[in-house]
């Protein structure tokens, strides 16, 4: 099964992806950490996208693409499961795009999920969020705080706060992902693809409803 996972910033797309890969054996696909593994390995692409991330702008459409088609081109083989798209799509260009790459390389996107969610508690969940170093896994200093502040309950390693989560950058985010995005989730209702998932409802709760969704496309 191949699905599209859509929502604001903050939404809590990559927590989803997280129990879906955990079990269904599905391959997340990540932009944004495609792009911070690229900036950490200053890779050209890293080097490029680094500019935009950290205003919390969108990484030009070309680049992008470029990168995910890369990643499907090395990848695809191994997801024998199916994969999560978690932040690509995020224009009507990548969708496109997005749809050339299924016809050329033979896959089909079975679900798009949207996790809708009022801005105001997207910008508390941001500014309190923190994500390890090590192994990515997020927590928050509110709704989330690790067991010893700083450091990850999973494999001890430290905790910090993204570059692009700080006020500004959240509030950055939010206006991009309302410019850019939203017109991609009436691109998917006009096409009838697009399931509505309440993102406000608790983790396991947001969880239920998307395994229902994906119940209902088997
Ligand atoms: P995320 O971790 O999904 O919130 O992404 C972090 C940042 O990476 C975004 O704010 C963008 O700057 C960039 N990014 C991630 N995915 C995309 C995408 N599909 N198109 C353009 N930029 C992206």
């Amino acid at each position: 099964m191949n699905i599209i996972l859509m929502g604001p910033p903050g939404a809590g797309k990559g927590t989803q992806a997280k129990k879906l890969v955990e079990e269904f054996g599905l391959t997340q696909i990540s932009t944004g950490d495609l792009f911070r593994k690229a900036h950490a390995e200053q890779t050209d692409i890293g080097i490029i996208a680094d500019y935009f991330t950290k205003f919390g702008r969108l990484v030009p459409d070309d680049v992008t693409n470029e990168m995910v088609t890369e990643y499907f081109k090395n990848n695809l083989k191994d997801m024998k499961n199916g994969f999560i798209l978690d932040g690509y799509p995020r224009t009507i260009v990548q969708a496109r795009e997005l749809e050339f790459m299924a016809a050329h390389f033979g896959f089909k996107i079975d679900a798009v999920i949207n996790l809708e969610i009022d801005p105001e508690i997207l910008k508390a969940r941001l500014s309190g969020r923190r994500t390890c170093r090590q192994c990515g896994t997020t927590f928050h200093i509110v709704y989330k705080p690790p067991r010893i502040e700083g450091v990850c309950d999973v494999c001890g390693g430290e905790l910090y706060q993204r570059a692009d989560e700080n006020e500004e950058a959240v509030k950055a985010r939010l206006d991009t992902y309302l410019k850019q995005t939203k017109p991609l989730i009436d691109y998917y209702q006009m096409k009838k693809e697009l399931t509505n998932i309440n993102g406000a409802q608790t983790m396991e709760d947001v969880y239920k409803d998307i395994k229902k969704c994906l119940e209902g496309k088997k």
